[in-house]
Parts: structure tokens; sequence; C-alpha cells
């Protein structure tokens, strides 16, 4: 690995609220940032000394922005993997490209996380009416259709139950390649997010539980009340996953725990190879806030504490309007704000999140 010194740059591929708060935590360790994205209207472009606006498939502004880089990162999953790969032509690129043609596809992904030996629901690749009859008859009803790419906060889903119109639910999500997955009758949906150094050492944090509203993340708590064995088990999961894809960086991998005759389990449902939503409670919730962390492993540098530092954080997301109240939660002194720095606040758009420290008994 090549040595990274403060001083040195660092490029960000994608400029939203991630890539925002990556920079910020890179530019506090001294580094300088570069931003890359194809919207000029970027939140992490106000905190990055540098920023660049193109194509994604513009392979040569991609070439000029890796090789005044001495490491670069993403901050989205979406990136195109040619993009990727033309960045790592000039620069390295952590986590890799490997990560990212994983987790952009739903089939390889599960697959990837199956051959690994750890549970996920069962899914069939779904390519049209037929295979998604057939992929119904192996698997059952109530389940779950989601397109292969591009799905985010439940976009791109659609749940099949019984008397539910299959071809309706195909047209739904656009008639694109998909897999059907069963549903996972969980008791919550947790998620691990951990960071892997270059030499293989892993830093994870403590599992979190996550409620979704209308398929976005609104709320994480930290500890989530499930076993000591779960614990350790999710935190495995998180190694080998790690283990397996080379990764250096922060990801999260997202589980649904289910309990059945007072046992607990976890399915694992998805990877992002990027900082997470969920980790956000780290910023104040953990001795090294994810995004530090991120930027220390993708740099070669020492890895930093991940203990919490209350007995119990929450993380609320400000969605839409929600984001009005920011001077009622400024004066509330328990309350921890970020803002990203959108302009309109569109309904269901993420606009800043709440994190909040409390003693296990309150809040
Ligand atoms: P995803 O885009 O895969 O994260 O799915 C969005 C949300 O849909 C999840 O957070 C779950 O609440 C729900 N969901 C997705 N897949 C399944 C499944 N196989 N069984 C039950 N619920 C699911």
């Amino acid at each position: 690995m090549t040595r990274i010194a403060p001083g040195d740059v660092i490029g960000i591929l994608g400029g939203g609220q991630l890539g925002r708060m990556i920079a910020v935590e890179a530019a506090r360790l001294g580094l300088d940032v570069h931003v890359f994205n194809d919207d000029p209207r970027s939140p992490a472009f106000h905190v990055a000394a540098r920023a660049t606006t193109a194509d994604f498939a513009d392979t040569e502004a991609l070439a000029e922005f890796a090789k005044g880089c001495a490491v670069v990162t993403y901050e989205f999953e979406n990136v195109p993997v040619a993009a990727a790969e033309a960045v790592a032509a000039h620069a390295p690129l952590r986590p890799g490209a490997k990560a990212l043609a994983t987790a952009q596809d739903r089939l390889a992904e599960k697959s990837f996380v199956a051959d690994l030996g750890i549970a996920v629901a069962p899914f069939r690749a779904v390519d049209d009416a037929a295979s998604l009859a057939r992929a119904l008859d192996e698997i059952g009803r109530p389940a779950v259709l989601k397109t292969r790419r591009f799905g985010y906060d439940g976009k791109g889903q659609a749940v099949i139950r019984e008397g539910d119109d299959a071809d309706a639910a195909f047209a739904a999500i656009g008639g694109k390649p998909a897999i059907l997955e069963g549903f996972v009758p969980f008791a919550a949906e947790v998620s691990v997010v951990a960071a892997r150094a270059a030499d293989g050492t892993l830093a994870a944090y403590d599992l979190c539980a996550n409620r979704h509203e209308g398929g976005i993340l609104a709320q994480t708590t930290v500890p989530a009340a499930v076993s000591p064995a779960t614990e350790a088990a999710a935190r495995d999961i998180a190694a080998r996953i790690g283990e397996a894809l080379d990764y250096v960086g922060v990801f999260a991998v997202e589980m649904f725990l289910v309990r059945e005759g007072g046992e607990e389990r976890l399915v694992v449902n998805e990877m992002a190879p990027r900082v997470h939503n969920s980790g956000h409670w780290t910023d104040v919730g953990a001795q090294t806030s994810q995004f530090e962390q991120h930027v220390r492993a993708v740099c070669g540098w020492p890895l930093g504490p991940t203990t919490r530092r209350a007995p119990r954080v929450t993380m609320e997301n400000l969605v839409g309007a929600e984001v009005e109240a920011w001077r009622d939660l400024l004066a509330d002194p328990a309350a921890r704000l970020t803002l990203y720095g959108k302009g309109e606040a569109r309904p269901g758009r993420k606009m800043g999140h709440v994190t909040r420290l409390s003693g296990a008994g309150e809040g």
C-alpha cells in the first residue's frame, strides 16, 4: 500500500450526504478532498476543497480526477463498474470494484452471500412471466419481487401475497430483470456496520436495530435488543463477507432477525459497500464515527475504537418536511443535529438526522 499522509488528496466518487460527511471527516484529519459527481448541486461539493462535475461515463474526466488523488473511494454503490475501473487504473480505489459489482446486482449479491454458507431468504432469478410463475411455485407466497439493479429505499419492489396478480407485480417493477425472494417473517431489522483494514483487521460497531417507514429508514437504535450470541453471529457474518470481498473501508450488512421457539437467527438481506445510514449514530454515539473510520481504513491508517459512548444511542432521519423542526432540535440539549445542505425538502428526501445519547432506561 502506498503511504498516504495528511495533506494528500482523497477522491470521493459521488456527492450526496454520505460523501459530504466523509469529506468533513477527511478534512478534519488534514486531507485535501476532491469530490467527483455528475450533479452540480451535490451536497458534498459544499464542503470539499475541489469538485468535478462530469458524467460517470466520461472516462477522460475520471482519469484526470484519479491522477490527482492519493486514494479514491465511493459513497454510493451504483458507481458504474467501468467508471470504477477507469479510476483504478490511475489511483488505488478502496473499496475495490469487486464489492461494487457484487452489491449492484441483487442476484449476484444473494448468490455470493449464500455461497459463503450464510443464511439468506430463498431466492430465484426472474426474467419474464414464465420464470416468475415458476419461482412463485417453488418459493410460495407471500414473496417479494425486487429489481436486480438500482433498487433503494424500497423502490423497485412489490410484495406478492395470496390472490395477488403476479404479472401486475412484475409490471409494477417495470418488467425488469428481478429476483423473487421468500418473505421473511422478521421480528426486527438489524444491521452491522464495520470497517475492514487492508491487513484484514475488522472493527465492527454494535449491532443496530432499524425501523423503516414507507421503505425509508426512520430510526436506528443501539444496542439492538438481541442475545450476545446473535450479536456475535452478526459480527462473524460481517467478517466473512468482508474477507471474501477483500474489502477495505466501512460497509454495512442488513439482516432480518427471526425469532422462532425462543431462538434467534439472522437472515442477510443486503450488503452496502459504503458508509451506511444505519451507522449515522456513530457520529457522536461512538468513539470513532463511521465516516472517520472509513477515511482511516481507505488511507491505510490505524482504525479507531468503535466503543459506544452511552448505554443507548438513537438516530432519527429527518425526511422531507421533518427537517423544518431544525430550530427546536437545536434548542434540545440532548439532540445532535446534522443537516445535509440540500435545497428543497421534497417528500421522501433525506434532509438530515438527529443523534441522541441516553441512559439505558431513558429516551
Ligand atoms: P431492501 O430494498 O432489500 O432493503 O428492502 C426494503 C425493505 O423491504 C426491507 O427493509 C424490509 O422491510 C422489506 N423486505 C425486503 N425483502 C424482504 C423479505 N425477503 N422478506 C420480508 N421483508 C422484506
